[in-house]
């Protein structure tokens, strides 16, 4: 009897922890960080911005849920925010000093180390599908201008007129950027203002099999350059992805992310330095980068499930779903 009961304990507590293991999921998203307080997303306008962040993580769910990878629900979240105007991505776009919009997408699969990355695009409806086909029908990792386009086209991707990404906001915002430059105060690249940070989108999965996946799309900064790359597109700085540690997608002055190789830095101090990830991306984002001056956030998960979302600014669009069945979305401090 008591050996029945040994044996059934065994098998129960077996059993049981890795059928827990093999149903546990987690999505994360931002839709990017800045300037964001109740004054400019007004009572009116946030249920606007929760609806559109909470679309995005349903439609992740909804693949992680029934056994899909991370990858396809970090897409899939993605792109839901691409197709919205309230986001700067896709559709809702910022322009770039010569008043067009130029957009740049990527993606990693943490099980392969694959990654797949687009650049200054004008024309194609959702970047993030154009950088998973760069890295899952090309031997590439980033193709940029032209060279994306036409390959996008090739793969059967949407392609729309420029014009689609147009936002009236976003221009009325880009005029007034282009008075301002021209009184010689805010220069845009050179001294960007807070309120031009806002709205990059991103996601990072944790699937049922164990996999980690991240993405990560923009429109840049307002008055960028024209032909100006940020982080977004850039493995290791604005995205990364790596079974053995974590998924991040990072939001901010992508100049700062990109030298100081924010997603990767996460990664490489959890799997050096054995520290945990709620650590590790505090450190850089409310130590290293707030002690540059550099305002920006960024959303992981690790391969336990664990997830972080520290800013730097008033505010940062985003929220998590998981297999416990909690989803939350927040865009303030605490709210
Ligand atoms: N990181 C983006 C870039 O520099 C901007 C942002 O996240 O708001 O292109």
């Amino acid at each position: 009897m008591k050996k029945t009961i040994v044996i059934l304990t065994f098998i129960f507590i077996v059993f049981g922890l890795s059928g827990q293991q093999d149903s546990l999921y987690v999505l994360v998203i931002h839709g990017g960080a800045g300037n964001i307080t109740p004054e400019r997303i007004t009572k009116d306008v946030k249920p606007a911005y929760v609806a559109k962040l909470t679309e995005s993580l349903q439609a992740g769910e909804e693949i992680l849920k029934n056994g899909g990878t991370s990858l396809d629900a970090v897409e899939a979240a993605v792109r839901v925010l691409e197709d919205s105007p309230l986001f700067n991505a896709g559709r809702g776009a910022v322009f770039t000093i010569d008043g067009n919009n130029e957009l740049d997408a990527s993606i990693m699969c943490g099980k392969e180390i694959n990654s797949g990355a687009v650049a200054s695009i004008t024309n194609v409806k959702n970047p993030i599908s154009a950088a998973r086909k760069v890295m899952e029908e090309s031997p590439h990792v980033l193709l940029i201008g032209k060279g994306a386009e036409r390959f996008s086209y090739e793969k059967g991707l949407e392609i729309v007129d420029p014009s689609y990404f147009f936002d009236q906001e976003r221009w009325d915002n880009y005029r007034e950027l282009l008075k301002r430059q021209r009184k010689g105060g805010d220069t845009g690249m050179n001294d960007p203002s807070p309120d031009d940070m806002m709205g990059t989108v991103g996601a990072v999965a944790l699937d049922i099999h164990g996999n980690l996946a991240a993405a990560t799309s923009t429109g840049g900064m307002s008055g960028k350059q024209f032909g100006r790359v940020g982080d977004s597109p850039i493995i290791g700085a604005g995205t990364y992805a790596n079974n053995k540690s974590c998924a991040v997608s990072a939001t901010g002055h992508g100049e700062y992310f990109i030298r100081n190789v924010v997603a990767y830095d996460i990664s490489a101090r959890m799997k050096y330095k054995g520290t945990s990830l709620d650590e590790a991306a505090n450190y850089i984002i409310n130590d290293k980068l707030k002690g540059l001056n550099v305002n920006g956030g960024l959303i992981s998960v690790d391969k336990e499930g664990n997830i972080t979302m520290p800013f730097n600014t008033s505010g940062m669009h985003r929220g998590f779903v998981n297999s416990e069945g909690q989803l939350e979305v927040k865009i303030f401090g605490d709210e």
